[in-house]
């Protein structure tokens, strides 16, 4: 078996309110409009993406030419954009439309020859990043990105919607899937359709955490079918770990590393499926998850929460967070409890639901640090709580991947007591995050969503326990 891809993936990332910013302006009437859009970039050895975060109409006047068929922008207006661009290392992608293309869209000769002149321009202003351009027919997108200091465009393949539901739309350099579907995966067809679980196994997916939760979400992704699983924990196993960790054997020591358990799981019951195993915690590995499609958050403890939700939001990717507490003082068995928050760049991010916060994230990367530490007084676990909570989730996971019931609502999380028994869809409190809005889509030209060590004096953030529903 030949794991990983080897061919680069081109890709470009939005959100749905860009693109229907974008749909709304580009496509008003008979003749081309254009549109300029600045973001940040993932460059990993396997993708290149272009991370939109900012989108600019064209306005009337700063349009040359304006046709049917042709549309050239006024230089002047463009090089103010080039130079924010310059200043902040952003990416830039030119879309325009041809309104009069239904259905296939496609560069035309205009195109290709205005391309030829204004590119290199543009990769002289901004050195080392890539760039775009799109052109938007009534249904179709068709897109082109130069890499850094390349003069050929490459065939973007992708163009990514986040919203209730993680769409690709397709291009021309989409490659059309044939691959057969594995016979122990054809119970999922019946209802994700063949090209659904043809989608699965083109995924690459984060479990940040497999303990608790992260145990059976990573073991579900393995029957599912992903692609590959990128696997983070920097534990390894403890005798008192084995009352939850699924396929943990006797035997298994601190020298087992809690990821190799998913890896050596997969290895025997789906080939299929890659599984990276990284023993690191996730502010030393965040690197290696630029590149998911998709991450699961399973740990407890609020530095890593921090990280992944900082990650989530600069790198477009969305975070599924978990949370299991089962309350028992001294024996005393108080509640049992869990979540699951969807979380999407700029909408139900935990920093600004309160559920982990800069100041908290300083204060557990400096008790890390510090030599002879001991995490928090072993608290109590129960498996089954566990199970529920990533069931939950790897639900919610499908529904987001495949648009399922419409996908995942954006503005809710899922919160359970097993006092009352109830699994709830509660609403968010929609809140808007400054710290997040400040990097939300700069990918690899932001800062590192590691806390910095020290921090000048601020007034120490509130952080909230997952609430229990009832
Ligand atoms: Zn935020």
């Amino acid at each position: 078996v030949v794991h990983g891809r080897l061919a680069v993936n081109y890709r470009v990332v939005l959100q749905d309110h860009h693109l229907n910013e974008l749909r709304q302006h580009l496509l008003q009437g008979a003749e081309e409009q254009a549109a300029v859009c600045l973001g940040g970039r993932i460059a990993t050895d396997r993708l290149l993406a272009i991370l939109v975060r900012e989108v600019h109409s064209v306005p009337q006047d700063a349009l040359v030419t304006q046709s049917g068929a042709f549309i050239e922008i006024d230089p002047e207006w463009l090089a103010s954009l080039v130079k924010r661009a310059r200043q902040d290392n952003l990416s830039v992608l030119i879309a325009h439309s041809h309104p009069f293309s239904v259905g296939h869209v496609a560069f035309s000769g205009t195109d290709t020859h205005g391309q030829r002149q204004l590119i290199p321009k543009l990769q002289g202003r901004v050195s080392g990043v890539p760039h775009a351009e799109a052109v938007f027919g009534q249904s179709a997108i068709e897109a082109l990105m130069w890499p850094p200091g390349e003069l050929e465009p490459q065939q973007v393949q992708e163009i990514r919607v986040l919203g209730a539901r993680m769409d690709d739309i397709p291009t021309s350099g989409c490659p059309g899937e044939d691959q057969p579907v594995e016979p122990r995966l054809s119970r999922q067809v019946l209802f994700l359709g063949l090209e659904g679980q043809r989608r699965l196994s083109r995924l690459r997916v984060g479990v940040v955490g497999v303990g608790g939760n992260g145990s059976p979400v990573s073991i579900q992704l393995i029957h599912l079918g992903v692609g590959s699983v990128v696997a983070v924990d920097p534990e390894g196993v403890e005798e008192t770990n084995r009352n939850r960790l699924i396929d943990s054997h006797e035997g298994d020591d601190e020298k087992t590393p809690k990821v190799e358990i998913p890896r050596r799981y997969a290895a025997r019951v789906a080939q299929s499926v890659e599984v990276t195993a990284i023993q690191a915690p996730v502010e030393e590995a965040w690197t290696a998850l630029r590149d998911c499609d998709v991450i699961f958050g399973c740990t407890d403890d609020l530095l890593s929460r921090y990280v992944l939700n900082r990650l989530a939001t600069q790198y477009l990717i969305p975070l599924i967070d978990t949370g299991v507490e089962v309350e028992a003082p001294h024996g005393n068995l108080r509640s049992i409890a869990g979540r699951v928050n969807v979380v999407r760049p700029g909408r139900s991010c935990l920093e600004a639901l309160g559920m982990t916060s800069e100041e908290a994230a300083i204060g557990g990367l400096r008790n890390r640090r510090r030599p002879g530490y001991v995490p928090d007084d072993p608290s109590a676990a129960a498996m089954p709580a566990n199970m529920l909570i990533a069931g939950a989730a790897a639900l919610e996971f499908l529904k987001l991947v495949h648009g399922l019931f419409g996908g995942s609502p954006p503005d809710r999380y899922w919160a359970y007591s097993a006092r009352s028994g109830e699994l709830r869809s509660c609403e968010t409190s929609h809140r808007d995050c400054p710290a997040c809005s400040s990097f939300a889509a700069l990918g690899d030209a932001g800062p590192s969503p590691s806390p910095p060590e020290q921090k000048d004096h601020r007034p120490a953030g509130q952080v909230a326990r997952p609430r229990p529903p009832g």
